[in-house]
């Protein structure tokens, strides 16, 4: 097996807040088979120590931006986890980026240049008897490794999962995170007067990568690229980007723990029975839709309550399982004053199977969307996906056009621009499609015949290792 060191803040089923996890979780195991032994370099949190088995001290770093730290080897749920343990930067309440209030934790930039610098000093060898061929660095949180990595001969990838978080830094902490002050200019790590931890990664990575090829496109034009898209087209030809699978194990309708497992669509009847009386919605004969999301800007939910009459209306249920902004959170409490639409502000990983499993459909009406996860969930359950026509959601959703419905492949329904009168047309149109018996069974087994793992995807990331590490 040829040696990668992955570097990233979350890792499935380890530390999650979002789709990076389930993809740094996933990818270990769909590279092995193409030659490549992943090793997963975390920030040592209490869940990732609690979950090594028999963890080994394999580096020591006496004096690690602040503190004392060593690096912890081990498995983790079947990963072979490196752990940045260091308790000054990771041994605290809250999320792996938030304290227990939900604000930023002061020493963010110093927390994850901490990681970069582990990593970079795990590539050049600090573990003796392993060193990565390739260091794939994944969103500005490892976004400084291939800058402390700038002056060695060692292969880097950076994956941008979302351009929104670009680790933006003052510039009073430049001697602090390890910088080079004579980088700190535009051509460098500098972003309008401070350090942008996601730019340096951008300029100084061998590779670049995003998770669908319609975002990688979309990244070099200034409605997507959030100031970083000079940088980006500039770097062309350098970008390319890689859909991500999903783990096709955790996710399978046929032997599901979480809810009532089924081989074909028709057996989706009773899971969708269960998920009404978990939720105590009446039985009608429209159709169940369902959301499972962050509830932020970008996920274009409060667009979803604009256009919901379209939907309810007409017979049609709403199921939500979201957290994260506090408005949208009681406006979508609020909508579910009607009978035929239950909402569950949380995170409930169990909950988003049964919910996922039960739906006839699953709305994804982001702004922006790199890739999207759920829209993939919902093609494995035969629950059609309804997506804005954006990033990634484009690039794996067949839209029930009259030409392909004509061809018999639609999986799903695309809608844009991102208007609540668009997504209401989508809505309306989702409707007529489930009341004809013949199309519906037939775009579910459209869907659920889609390949959402990573067989096509592994041997691209693969390639793009052979190519970094002999540069
Ligand atoms: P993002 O990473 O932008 O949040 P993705 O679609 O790529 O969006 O990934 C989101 C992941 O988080 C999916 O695995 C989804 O099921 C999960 N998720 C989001 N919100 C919740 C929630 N409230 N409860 C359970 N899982 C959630």
């Amino acid at each position: 097996m040829r040696p990668v060191l992955s570097v990233t803040s979350e890792c499935a089923p380890l530390v999650k807040t979002g789709g990076l996890a389930d993809v740094a979780g996933a990818l270990p195991a769909a590279l092995a088979p193409q030659g490549w032994g992943m090793r997963t370099l975390l920030p040592g949190y209490g869940s990732v120590l609690k979950a090594l088995r028999r963890p080994k001290t394999v580096a020591e770093f006496p004096d690690h931006f602040g503190g004392k730290a060593r690096v912890l080897s081990g498995k983790a749920s079947g990963l072979d986890i490196l752990a940045l343990d260091a308790p000054h930067l990771y041994d605290r309440p809250g999320t792996p980026y938030l304290d227990a209030g939900g604000i930023d934790h002061p020493d963010n930039p110093q927390r994850f240049a901490a990681l970069g610098y582990a990593a970079a000093e795990i590539a050049k060898g600090a573990l003796g008897d392993w060193t990565p061929e390739v260091v794939h660095c994944h969103d500005w949180q490892a976004g400084l490794a291939p800058y402390y990595l700038r002056n060695d001969k060692i292969g880097t990838v950076l994956t941008i999962h979302n351009i929104a978080f670009q680790g933006v830094a003052p510039a009073y902490l430049i001697d602090a995170l390890r910088l080079d002050r004579s980088d700190f200019t535009q051509a460098g790590y500098e972003y309008w007067g401070q350090v942008s931890t996601l730019k340096a990664g951008l300029r100084y990575a061998t590779r670049l990568t995003t998770v669908s090829p319609t975002y990688a496109e979309e990244l070099t034009t200034p409605e997507f690229g959030m100031g970083l898209d000079g940088l980006l087209r500039a770097r062309e030809g350098d970008l390319s980007g890689i859909l991500n699978g999903i783990d096709t194990v955790t996710w399978d309708p046929a032997n599901d723990p979480a809810t009532v497992p089924y081989k074909t669509a028709k057996g989706k009847a009773r899971a969708k029975k269960r998920l009404r009386k978990e939720f105590g919605l009446p039985e009608t004969d429209g159709p169940l839709a369902v959301v499972v999301s962050r509830l932020s800007h970008q996920k274009g939910l409060d667009v979803l309550l604009d256009a919901l009459p379209a939907l309810i209306d007409r017979g049609g249920q709403l199921v939500v399982l979201g957290s994260g902004d506090r408005a949208l959170e009681a406006n979508l409490r609020k909508a579910a004053d009607h009978p035929n639409v239950a909402v569950h502000i949380g995170y409930d990983e169990a909950m988003s199977h049964r919910i996922i499993a039960g739906g006839d459909a699953i709305i994804i009406p982001s702004r922006f969307e790199p890739c999207g996860l759920t829209q993939l969930y919902g093609l494995r359950y035969g629950t059609i996906p309804v997506v804005a026509r954006t990033g990634g959601l484009v690039d794996t959703v067949i839209d029930a056009s009259p030409m392909a419905l004509r061809a018999g492949v639609a999986t799903g329904l695309q809608f844009g621009p991102v208007t609540a009168h668009a997504l209401a047309t989508a809505l309306l149109r989702l409707i007529a499609l489930h009341r004809d018996p013949t199309t519906w069974a037939r775009m579910q087994k459209n869907a659920m015949a889609t390949e959402v793992g990573w067989d096509a995807s592994a041997p691209a990331y693969a390639a793009l290792y052979d190519e970094v590490a002999g540069a």
